[in-house]
């Protein structure tokens, strides 16, 4: 039965583990929970919504004056197969690494580049998440939704979805307008493997080569190497967007900065790291004066609280990042984490 708390508190329901309260907060198994909300407030698109999955991108800077609807559908099923792939299934409210796990448990490919990564099946599709040279969007067949404006269920395919570099049609046109309810990954029976990336092949090979569980046991490896885990250190991974610029631009700062580390991005385009760029200002180890927030000692995209930091606090230190990188390179980085 739909269950509905008033001033509910989402110290637990964010990963930077800030104190923000919600008017209402609901927990979501099934599209009937969606038309028994409508029932009782209404159009839910008139509302003040927030659909909170793990929380593992979001930082509260106010309480949310709204109703927070939390997906808790967790489950995996085939529902097809072939000879080369499987359909697979997964409830909005599962945790996306045990999805990862279940997928290289059973040998099916094309999620194991994503392992690790905090948060829930049912952002996957929202945020496009990606790592290792893999994004969600290279298996997802297609997304589940339903409307909050008639609690009415549709399927969106992978194309609809518009996905771009953590982007996708969830975060514009059908933003507040549809919860996802479950996502279909098309996982490959004879997996193509990526471990070009980074440091991955030579972690790959440290373990004996390449397959699926090595693969995910390499990504594993470094992310606990480089990043704070959410359990002991509150954050939201990546707080800042790679930002994107002209070429002319960038061939001006490789002039001053030959060392610059820049992705291509396109025609006419280059992607410069923003956790360099942060690096080169001095900022690694920052901290507030009150030493409760502050930029993470081995990972400089990453913010962290220190213990006890407010939502302004965290966000006081993210202004004081974009200032100095916006002085010393003429560059305005934004945030990748959603600021409520
Ligand atoms: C330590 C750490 C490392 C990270 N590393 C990576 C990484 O390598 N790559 C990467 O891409 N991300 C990374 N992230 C960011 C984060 O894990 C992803 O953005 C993840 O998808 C968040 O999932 P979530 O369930 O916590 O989403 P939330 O933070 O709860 O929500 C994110 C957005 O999705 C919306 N949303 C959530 N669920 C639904 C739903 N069912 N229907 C509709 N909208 C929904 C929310 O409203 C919000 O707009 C990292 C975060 C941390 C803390």
């Amino acid at each position: 039965m739909l269950q509905i708390t008033e001033n509910a508190q989402l110290k637990e329901f964010n990963s930077f583990g800030v104190e923000a309260s919600a008017r209402w907060l609901c927990t979501y198994n099934s599209p009937d929970d969606i038309r028994q909300l409508i029932e009782h407030f209404g159009h839910l698109t008139d509302k003040h919504i927030l659909i909170i999955g793990g929380g593992c991108n979001l930082l509260f800077v106010n309480n949310f004056d709204g109703l927070v609807i939390h997906p808790t559908n967790d489950y995996i099923n085939i529902v097809d197969e072939t000879d080369d792939y499987c359909l697979v299934k997964a409830g909005a409210g599962t945790e996306w690494d045990s999805l990862v796990a279940w997928a290289v448990e059973r040998n099916l490919g094309g999620l194991e580049n994503l392992s690790l990564i905090p948060g829930t099946v049912g952002a996957s599709p929202v945020q496009n998440i990606g790592a290792y040279g893999r994004e969600a969007k290279d298996a997802i067949e297609s997304v589940n939704v339903v409307s909050l404006a008639d609690g009415s269920t549709a399927t969106l395919s992978n194309a609809e979805c518009r996905f771009g570099y953590r982007d996708s049609v969830f975060k514009h046109e059908l933003k507040d307008k549809y919860l996802v309810d479950s996502v279909i990954y098309k996982l490959q029976k004879n997996p193509q493997f990526v471990t070009h990336y980074g440091s991955l092949s030579g972690e790959i090979e440290k373990l004996g080569g390449a397959s699926l569980r090595t693969i995910r046991q390499a990504v594993i490896n470094i992310r606990n190497s480089k990043l704070p885990d959410p359990k002991v250190t509150g954050n939201a991974g990546s707080f800042f967007k790679n930002p994107v610029v002209e070429q002319s631009v960038a061939e001006r700062l490789k002039a001053d900065y030959p060392e610059m580390v820049t992705y291509p991005a396109g025609p006419g385009l280059v992607k410069i790291a923003a956790g360099w760029m942060i690096d080169r200002c001095g900022l690694k180890g920052y901290t507030n004066a009150a030493k409760t927030a502050g930029v993470h000692t081995q990972q400089a995209l990453v913010l962290v609280n220190l213990g006890g930091a407010t939502g302004n606090e965290i966000i006081e230190v993210a202004h004081h990042v974009q200032n100095a990188v916006a002085e010393k390179f003429g560059i305005r980085i934004e945030p990748e984490a959603i600021v409520i």
